[in-house]
């Protein structure tokens, strides 16, 4: 399946770290890695830390039908679940007040608190739906949640597993990606952090955010939908993909986004056209969740998403993005000269752009601009190469350059020509940093391939 996922376009793999136990997830990404070198390949993947989310543990047969009407006991024991008593790994779980609401699987059931027992809590089932495993749980409003503590070490285990991306769930504002950010650098590591915005307060934190994680932000809906009212999710995305791309971050707009796919073989209108409309809200990825997991059809929905993009990718504001989508008032060096080499393909038609990056900024940069030609970045290093799939309208590709600025220029015309994006006679766009003025993005030429 992971080469079907992989042939039918898919850029990034997520591994929920929620989900499943070391051993196994280090067994998935063995498999991946694989599936890419079968495939010739490469495809990034995004460690996804559990964060102080509560979940339910593990239920007989991995479901259990709940129906409306019914009562359920929520247990802090770790007993095998079923439809009668649902564990939870959180001791706080017996303080719940009667009347309380509790939401599980993304809000798709939802519980009312009714009396408190000897170590355990009775709820009835307002909504009743099918619950598997490890799926979420929200009581919107409780500040008493655990910590990631946990989180820490799997930072250490996707070091250890050359992970690409790691998202942080659960944040409220940018102070908690500094434990991450600070175990990363301990470690020698610079895999970028996604900070998820599921609750308000990250919502009203999103620029501060945005600013702090290095990664980007990840428009947690299935969450946000729960501890926000349900209507305030759509405003609440476009301004998290506004405030990711005023910081030239990438964006991903996550769950349900064809979610009838899970049993259905063709998407809704609507899903169809969500995905497509946080597309034109300017995010750089649409991820799928149950579709690929647990869903009937993985291959087909990442084929509808991929199906999706390219027809709405066309008729992107490109150009008026340009002026539009990033900080223009930023004193940045890599930053101006960036916007300015976008500016110049639009103003001299030029035909793609090639972009040397050994960390993938310089790519990250140029790429928040949204040229309207294909961006070839170039790296020496397999963990940038494999990162950059995240963004919008980057193809990444390893190889060594010169460090020789004539080499290094003729280096990525070669390219450019080698990959199909520009032909003998088109002149293209190179920007890049130079190591020895430590500027960053300073170098921009207009070359003409020979
Ligand atoms: C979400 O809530 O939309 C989300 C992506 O989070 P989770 O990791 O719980 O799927």
């Amino acid at each position: 399946m992971l080469a079907q996922l992989i042939e039918a376009g898919v850029d990034v793999l997520r591994l929920n770290f929620s989900h499943s136990d070391r051993e196994r997830h280090a067994r998935t990404i063995e498999s991946i890695r694989k599936a890419c070198e079968e495939a010739g390949r490469e495809v990034a993947i995004l460690g996804d830390l559990p964060g102080p989310k509560l979940r339910i543990g593990e239920l007989r047969d991995d479901v259990a039908e709940l129906e409306t009407g019914m009562h359920v006991k929520l247990t802090p024991q770790p007993v095998e679940g079923d439809r009668e008593t649902i564990p939870v790994a959180w001791p706080g779980v017996t303080s719940l007040r009667e009347d309380e609401l509790v939401y599980l699987a993304d809000g798709a059931i939802r519980l009312r608190v009714r009396e408190p027992e000897d170590g355990c809590v009775d709820c009835e089932v307002e909504v009743g739906g099918t619950l598997s495993s490890h799926k979420g749980m929200n009581i919107p409003g409780a500040d008493d949640l655990p910590t990631g503590g946990g989180d820490l070490a799997w930072v250490e285990f996707a070091v250890e597993h050359g992970i690409d991306l790691l998202a942080v769930s659960f944040v409220s504002t940018a102070d908690d990606l500094t434990p991450v950010m600070d175990r990363l650098q301990a470690l020698n590591s610079d895999i970028p952090l996604i900070a998820k915005i599921e609750k308000q307060q990250a919502a009203e934190n999103a620029e501060e955010i945005a600013r702090a994680a290095t990664g980007g932000l990840m428009v947690a809906r299935g969450d946000l939908g729960i501890e926000l009212p349900l209507a305030q999710v759509p405003v609440v995305q476009k301004r998290l993909i506004r405030a990711a791309g005023k910081r030239s971050k990438p964006a991903i707009t996550a769950t349900q986004m064809l979610a009838s796919m899970v049993n259905a073989r063709r998407p809704t209108r609507a899903e169809v056209t969500d995905v497509a409309n946080a597309i034109y809200d300017g995010t750089d990825a649409v991820m799928l969740s149950e579709e690929t997991a647990v869903g009937q059809h993985p291959a087909e929905a990442v084929r509808v998403m991929d199906q999706i993009a390219r027809a709405t990718e066309p008729d992107l504001p490109y150009g008026e993005w340009l002026f539009t989508r990033t900080d223009q008032a930023t004193q940045d060096i890599a930053d101006s000269v960036a916007q300015s080499a976008v500016g110049a393909v639009y103003r001299l038609n030029l035909a793609a752009m090639v972009v040397p990056t050994s960390s993938g900024r310089t790519a990250r940069l140029v790429a928040a601009h949204r040229p309207n030609v294909p961006v070839l970045a170039i790296s020496p290093r397999i963990e940038t190469v494999r990162r950059l799939n995240l963004l919008f309208g980057v193809t990444a590709v390893l190889s060594d350059y010169e460090t020789e600025v004539r080499s290094l220029l003729d280096d990525c015309a070669t390219l450019a020509a080698r990959h199909g994006i520009a032909r003998s006679g088109d002149l293209i766009a190179i920007t890049a940093g130079l190591p020895d003025q430590e500027l960053g993005t300073n170098l921009f030429e207009v070359h003409r391939v020979p």
